[in-house]
């Protein structure tokens, strides 16, 4: 099997073990610390040595993960986001109907609707269970399957294929059970968990495609997958950092939740993780007052989530001069009002670094009457204003259950990561 395929595979198993960012958390976390990296936590003082490597969560959705050289001057940051958009269910969620029990759910973030039916679909996420009074934090995950959300058939819509528009309140309600008792729900959960349904406190669960990653194509040059967006290079980060010794500055990544909701939250890019892990990291090895200055603007921070690839049956939908395809390379994301940080100042020391070291690469600008998506990197270095380059790699169906990127762009994306978190 070539590197690339190899490279595809180990990220879409990581990706497929991830059904929730929690479980992203969990699985990054648990590899960190195998890999010798110490857990650090807010809630206590930072206590850091030079040759030394760490990782601090927040709400078990965020990451921030370093390496120190003995000599440094500024940080490399990697940073993605370990949220998808989803289905998640709410708090009271039993709707009976004709013998059916459904899951009442709201969207997470905006996706495409229409793939989401007839999917087996697992459930995943955290619930709290009372643990002698105090809430306690657990991993909920269905064993396969759960749910479905079924399609009218095509006999009783004939517009089915003229267009739809979904109400997510009456048509996207996945079916759980059939003549259950009321209750069921819970009392699944709580089975699941070896708990009593009185000591389930409260739950953040999602809904998960749990169709099978797939590479595909005549020399297998795709693949599908779940959550390509934004965990291929979350994913291929975390990997890059496991792997790599840094030089002259502190390596990290970080990895935020709640980018598909605008990252306006206490674990958002938006939010002080990353300002105050970085501060409290030079406070503990003794860079203050003026030094604590020298080193952010030393810093460099590349911000990665995909892009679009020109799709074949909607090109008019990407730029004319700039449309990057599937296995392309690193994507480089431009964007005239300032959505993508990058500016010629930062892609050149982007394009440099890249030709060094022969990592093909692309750009990225957006139709210009095609509004685009927005990501974490303008949002961050508002908290933290360093050097600051927009990338991600070219998928296409993006915020579809199952996306569908190029094989060889996760090792594009993997020797970009190791030779940045290398510096
Ligand atoms: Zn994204």
């Amino acid at each position: 099997m070539n590197e690339y395929i190899k490279d595809t595979m180990e990220m879409t198993d990581f990706i497929r073990r991830s059904p929730s960012p929690y479980h992203v958390i969990r699985n990054i976390t648990s590899e960190l610390e195998a890999a010798g990296f110490e857990r650090l936590t807010e809630k206590k003082p930072f206590s850091l040595q030079k040759g030394h490597s760490y990782y601090v969560t927040r709400n078990s959705s965020s990451v921030i993960a370093f390496r120190i050289p003995e000599k440094f001057m500024g940080f490399s940051i990697a940073a993605a986001h370990t949220d998808s958009p989803c289905f998640r269910i709410k708090p009271s969620c039993e709707a009976e109907n004709h013998g059916y029990t459904r899951l009442n759910v709201e969207k997470y973030g905006g996706m495409l609707m229409a793939p989401w039916f007839d999917r087996p679909l697992s459930i995943a996420g955290r619930v709290f269970v009372n643990k002698d009074g105090n809430p306690e934090e657990r991993l909920f995950e269905t064993d396969g399957p759960a749910v479905s959300i079924v399609n009218l058939a095509i006999h009783q819509n004939r517009d089915a294929n003229n267009g739809i528009k979904y109400s997510v309140q009456k048509e996207l309600m996945p079916i759980f059970a059939q003549d259950a008792p009321k209750g069921s729900f819970r009392s699944f959960v709580a089975s699941r968990l070896g708990v009593r349904e009185d000591d389930i406190l409260d739950w953040d669960l999602c809904l998960s495609d749990t169709t099978p990653p797939a590479v595909w194509g005549r020399e297998k040059e795709f693949f599908s997958s779940p959550r390509i967006d934004d965990l291929q290079c979350a994913h291929s980060a975390f990997r890059a950092l496991k792997e790599t010794e840094p030089k002259d500055r502190i390596s990290m990544i970080a990895l935020f939740d709640n980018e598909e909701v605008g990252s306006g939250t206490g674990q958002g890019a938006l939010s002080d993780f990353l300002s105050s892990v970085t501060d409290r990291i030079l406070l503990s090895l003794g860079a203050i007052g003026e030094e604590r200055y020298l080193h952010l603007a030393s810093s460099f921070m590349i911000s990665a989530d995909n892009g679009h690839a020109v799709h074949p049956n909607y090109a008019e939908k990407s730029d004319i001069t700039n449309s990057p395809r599937l296995n392309g390379g690193i994507l480089i994301k431009y964007s005239a009002n300032q959505k993508y940080t990058t500016d010629a100042s930062t892609g050149s020391e982007l394009k440099s670094l890249m030709n060094a070291n022969g990592i093909p690469y692309q750009v990225f600008v957006n139709n210009s009457d095609v509004l685009g998506g927005s990501t974490l990197g303008n949002l961050s270095i508002q908290k933290v204003s360093v050097r600051t380059a927009d990338i991600g790699v070219a998928q296409l169906a993006m915020h579809s259950p199952y996306e569908c990127g190029g094989t060889k762009d996760t090792t594009a994306l993997l020797s970009l990561f190791r030779a940045f978190l290398s510096l």
